[in-house]
Order: structure tokens, then C-alpha cells, then sequence
């Protein structure tokens, strides 16, 4: 191969770097072969090796059933891994890494090995620790997180858990449990009324789970001393306003947005009719749903116990006078919109349009977000004429909600078939497109079959789909497609 001259090289880039500001910059993202089901394949198959139950008991019941809890473990995780759950971006793995390191470093006598870190793909802010020194850290914590201290708090608490083999404990106690006499008398006495048995039984459970929340606190608040322990170690600043902060994790979408709804559709010449804002009548979102997702095994850096005393637990060790090293920008947009696709891919459309109104709101001109608008919209009408708009809105309960999120929610639900036709049609002829890649112009004529295109059938859009997929083969939106073949 001839090299390239030097002073081209310089050119390249010079244009690369001039063109950075005004052009989407997705091809910084993630490839379609970083999500986990193709990343972690080869682990996926010697962690199934590696994690074989050990034995702990000579009772050859307690044992079998501490095997199938082990073994219920290991395929939830795999499982997750095959539902591309995580996604190994090099740049964000990299900075969380570097953490994790130092952290691990620094202790060498409790991690004699390096945790293995994944990266969930989750929007709730959380992490959570596996077990077998597996930790995940969610990208809904990565955008929430501040400081790479809040980050390191967060890594250390979960190392913690791993440390004090917190997973390894709980699933001992459950096969203990499950196979103690005191349960089976109390499941036989159950079998054994006429009445009530469902009453009873729930009552056995409640005991069960009470009895594991309660332990569930003190671990928690043992991860925590730990974690102080670990970041002093590391030198790294404890900041215990961390955990008053996590408080109000939950309450992303009752940030107010800075503008009237309208003025956002306004650039692409889209109308926003203020009567589709309002409630109409009892729609079905008066119903309580809720799309907060409830991941089995998932620690929560918040609930137990309660963030304020967790905060009073520890505020005594917290580190005085250090500076605080903020989150880079470039790393909090990443996730940010890595998050933002992933809410798009599993069609919650009204969460993930809000957080692209956010985003605008901080005065982001980049034009991948006004891309994602138009595949919302195109989205929203693809789902209409499969006669489940609904489900693709991903409806939220009012009380999580600000009024603005309530009125975009409300709009998305109320905006008729052929007025969202007509935006679509504005979306699709609007001037952001000069500066998109080759593979979100492709990904536009795949939303363009699907929807706009008239007269067509399933069969096109699979065709479509088929067609984008072998054009993009490392493209992140392949996932999109995806779908769309499996259908
Ligand atoms: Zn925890």
C-alpha cells in the first residue's frame, strides 16, 4: 500500500475537525457488533463454563436447591447478554475502566482479581453487582452522575457487594430457606386449609421477602462503609451529597421544559394544534401504567435504605477540601444519546422524545437529535397504522410527569393519523438531513417505506429492512431493522 502523504493526512484532518461542529456526530457511537449478544459471545460461553455451583452443603436438598438458584443466576445474566442488555462502547468503557482501576488498584488485598465491568443499556439510574465479581453501572447513571467521584462512589459501593460476596449470601439463604421445615410446614398447612390457601400463601412470602429486605438494608449500608474504605484507599474523594442527590433520581421528567411544546416542532415547519395538548376524554393512559422497568436482581444505589440516611450514616467520613473532576461533556452526551436510542428501540417514544426536548433545552444544535425526531415521529405513525400507537408512546402515570411531559404525551396520542402523516412528510424534507451519514439517510428510506410510502405491505418493509441491514452492516440502527425483519 502507498503511504499517504503527510500534508494530506494533515488535510484530512483539518476537514475532519471542521466538520465535527455543524455534523451528526453518530459516528462516534457504538457499532452494531459492540452490543452484547456479539461483543460478549466468546465470554458468554466460558462464564457458563466458569460459573459452576460450588458445593456448600452436604444435605443433598439444601444443595439442589442452591444449585438451581446459582444456576437461575447465570442464565438471567446470560440471557441479558443475548438480549444485547449492554453494549461495550470503547470510549465510555474506557473512562469507567480507568475508575474501576484505580479503584481496584488501590486494593489489592480485597480485589486480588480486576471486576469485570459491563455497561447496561438501562435509562434508571442504578448499577448493580452480579456477583462472581461481575459489576454493571447503567447508562441512566452515567447521565445522571455529576462527578467522576459520584462515579467512583458508585463503582466502589457495587465492588463492595461483590466483596462481601453479598449475592453469594442471599442465594445460601434462599436455599436454606425454601428448603427449611419451618417452610415446608408452613406451605403444608397452607395445602392443607380449604380456605384462604392464596391469603396464606402470600403471607409466607411476605415473610420471605421481609425477612430479606431487612437483610437487604444492613448489606446495603455494609456496602457503603466498604465503599468508604475502598475510595479512601484510592485516594478518590467521598462526596456523601451523592446520596441526597440519588433521591431525586426519579424525577428526570418533571423537569419543565423552557419553551412551549410548539416552538420545538416549529424549525422542521411542523404545526403543533394546542387542542391536541389537552385531554380530550378518559383515554386509556388514565390507567396506572408505568414504565419504569423492574429488573430482577437489580441493586438499587437508591432504595435501601432511604438516600437520607444513608446520607447521615456516612457523612461523617466525607472528604473535605478536595476538588471534585466533573463528568466530561462529551462523555455524558454519549450515554446520553446511547440511552436515547435504546429507549427508541424499545418503543418508548414519549421518554425518549422528552429527553431530546432536554437536550435542546441545553442549547444542543446537534443534528442527530433532530434526526431522532423525525424517527419518533415516523415511528409514532409506523406504530398508528399498525394499530398500536399506544404501546409505542410508552405511557407514563401523571405523578412522574411535569406538565409539559404530560402535554407531549398527551399530543402523541391525540395528533391524527393524517396530520402526523403531514409532519412525517416535513421531517422527512427537513435541512438537518445535509448533514447526516449515509446510514441515517438509509435508515430515513427505511422509515419511509414503512410508513409514508403508500400502498405498501409488511412484506416491503421487511424487504427494506433486509436491504438496510446489508448496506450497514456495522451501524448501531441495524437493531432498529432488526426488529422490523423479525416481524
Ligand atoms: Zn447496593
Amino acid at each position: 500500500m502507498r503511504p499517504i502523504p503527510k500534508c494530506f493526512t494533515l488535510l484530512l484532518l483539518l476537514l475532519t475537525v471542521l466538520s465535527h461542529n455543524s455534523r451528526s456526530q453518530t459516528n462516534d457511537l457504538y457499532s452494531y457488533q459492540e452490543l452484547s449478544h456479539l461483543y460478549y459471545q466468546k465470554q458468554k460461553d466460558s462464564l457458563k463454563k466458569e460459573w459452576t455451583c460450588p458445593a456448600r452443603y452436604k444435605d443433598k436438598t439444601v444443595q439442589k436447591k442452591y444449585k438451581e438458584i446459582w444456576d437461575e443466576r447465570t442464565s438471567f445474566f446470560l440471557d441479558a447478554i443475548e438480549d444485547d442488555d449492554y453494549v461495550h462502547d470503547k470510549e465510555l468503557y474506557d473512562y469507567l475502566g480507568g475508575i474501576a482501576n484505580e479503584i481496584a488498584k488501590a486494593n489489592k488485598s480485597y480485589m486480588p482479581v480486576q471486576p469485570m465491568l459491563f455497561i447496561d443499556r438501562s435509562p434508571s439510574v442504578n448499577a448493580y453487582a452480579i456477583g462472581n465479581n461481575v459489576v454493571a453501572i447503567n447508562l441512566g447513571l452515567l447521565v445522571f452522575a455529576r462527578s467522576r467521584e459520584e462515579i467512583a462512589l458508585t463503582l466502589a459501593h457495587e465492588m463492595s457487594h461483590n466483596i462481601l460476596e453479598h449475592a453469594e449470601n442471599s442465594m445460601r439463604k434462599r436455599a436454606e430457606w425454601l428448603t427449611s421445615d419451618e417452610y415446608k410446614q408452613s406451605l403444608e398447612d397452607v395445602l392443607d386449609s380449604r380456605y384462604e390457601r392464596l391469603t396464606r400463601l402470600k403471607k409466607i412470602f411476605e415473610n420471605y421477602s421481609f425477612d430479606r429486605s431487612k437483610h437487604q438494608r444492613y448489606r446495603e449500608s455494609d456496602a457503603d462503609s466498604m465503599a468508604i474504605i475502598l475510595l479512601k484507599n484510592a485516594h478518590l474523594a467521598f462526596d456523601p451529597a451523592f446520596f441526597l442527590r440519588l433521591d431525586s433520581a426519579d424525577m428526570v421528567y418533571h423537569e419543565p421544559l423552557k419553551q412551549p411544546i410548539k416552538n420545538y416542532f416549529s424549525p422542521y415547519s411542523v404545526t403543533i394544534d394546542d387542542a391536541w395538548l389537552k385531554k380530550r376524554s378518559k383515554g386509556l393512559s388514565t390507567k396506572s401504567y408505568n414504565f419504569q422497568e423492574s429488573v430482577a436482581l437489580q441493586d438499587s444505589m437508591k432504595t435501601h435504605p432511604d438516600c437520607i440516611v444513608r446520607y447521615n450514616n456516612t457523612k461523617a467520613a466525607a472528604t473535605t477540601g478536595q476538588q471534585l473532576t466533573p463528568v466530561p461533556e462529551r462523555i455524558r452526551e454519549k450515554a446520553g444519546k446511547m440511552m436515547i436510542w435504546n429507549m427508541y428501540c424499545n418503543m418508548h417514544l414519549a421518554p425518549c422524545l422528552y429527553r431530546i426536548l432536554l437536550e435542546k433545552d441545553r442549547g444542543s444544535n446537534d443534528p442527530w437529535y433532530d434526526f431522532m425526531l423525525h424517527n419518533i415521529m415516523l415511528e409514532l405513525f409506523h406504530a398508528d397504522k399498525e394499530l398500536h400507537r399506544f404501546a409505542a408512546i410508552g405511557v407514563t402515570q401523571k405523578e412522574y410527569i411535569s406538565k409539559n411531559y404530560y402535554e407531549l404525551q398527551t399530543m402523541l396520542e391525540q395528533i391524527p393519523r393524517e396530520e402526523l402523516e403531514k409532519s412525517c412528510k416535513q421531517f422527512q424534507n427537513a435541512a438537518f438531513w445535509s448533514n447526516m451519514s449515509a446510514s441515517e439517510k438509509d435508515l430515513k428510506s427505511l422509515l419511509n417505506v414503512l410508513t409514508i410510502d403508500a400502498g405498501t405491505t409488511g412484506g416491503a418493509g421487511v424487504k427494506a429492512a433486509k436491504e438496510f441491514t446489508s448496506n450497514n452492516k456495522s451501524s448501531l440502527y441495524c437493531e432498529f431493522a432488526n426488529d422490523i425483519e423479525k416481524k
